[in-house]
């Protein structure tokens, strides 16, 4: 809350926060021992200032059901917390200016697992160039909180909004697997 409250809410570090109607910075269980992590805020979150609502928010939802819990027993948040105009992918430096907010969420709330939703997330987080396709489903290792802190397996899997658009029987099943091999993770 204090770094909602005291640096992000007012920070221009780039220029996302000239077009947004208010920072998102995150929310649920600040001691999660799974932290969802999306790309950026889109319309629906800039309005409401709350990561992951509408219809994606909604299978998200579903999904955490799925795995045995509620939204608020997780924690979800963004890669930037100011929506790029036009839903656009955030570029290198707005990513770069609003990743130490990210870093230190990770290092307040020191997840078990966290879980990247949708490609870009990955990307940002993990520094990979595969595509999610490729990459999710598969372990990874989230550095950023090194030498001092933990490594922290990072599981990629599609993003909500993608799986609704592609709403198959395979995806479904892709996504399912990703999340049980969460599940056995964290125990
Ligand atoms: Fe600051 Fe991040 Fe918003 Fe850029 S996206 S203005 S770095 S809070």
């Amino acid at each position: 809350e204090e770094l909602d409250l005291n640096e992000v809410r007012g920070c221009t570090k780039c220029v996302l926060c000239e077009n947004r109607t208010q920072t998102v910075f995150g929310e649920g269980d600040a001691e999660a021992k799974i932290m969802f992590i999306g790309e950026g805020p889109g319309q629906r979150e800039d309005e409401s200032g709350r990561p992951f609502v509408g219809r994606a928010g909604a299978l998200l939802e579903k999904e955490i059901a799925a795995m045995g819990l509620q939204r608020s027993q997780v924690y979800i948040a963004n890669a930037v917390k100011c929506r790029p105009p036009n839903n656009r992918t955030p570029a290198p430096t707005e990513v770069a200016a609003c990743s130490p907010f990210l870093q230190r969420q990770i290092q307040i709330i020191r997840p078990t697992v966290i879980i990247t939703l949708g490609g870009p997330a990955a990307k940002l987080l993990l520094d990979i160039r595969e595509g999610i396709t490729r990459a999710r489903g598969k372990w990874f290792t989230y550095d950023g909180l090194m030498p001092e802190g933990p490594q922290i397996p990072v599981m990629p899997t599609f993003h909500p909004a993608y799986l609704l658009r592609s709403y198959t029987a395979e995806n479904r099943r892709r996504v399912w697997s990703d999340l049980q091999k969460v599940m056995e993770r964290v125990g």
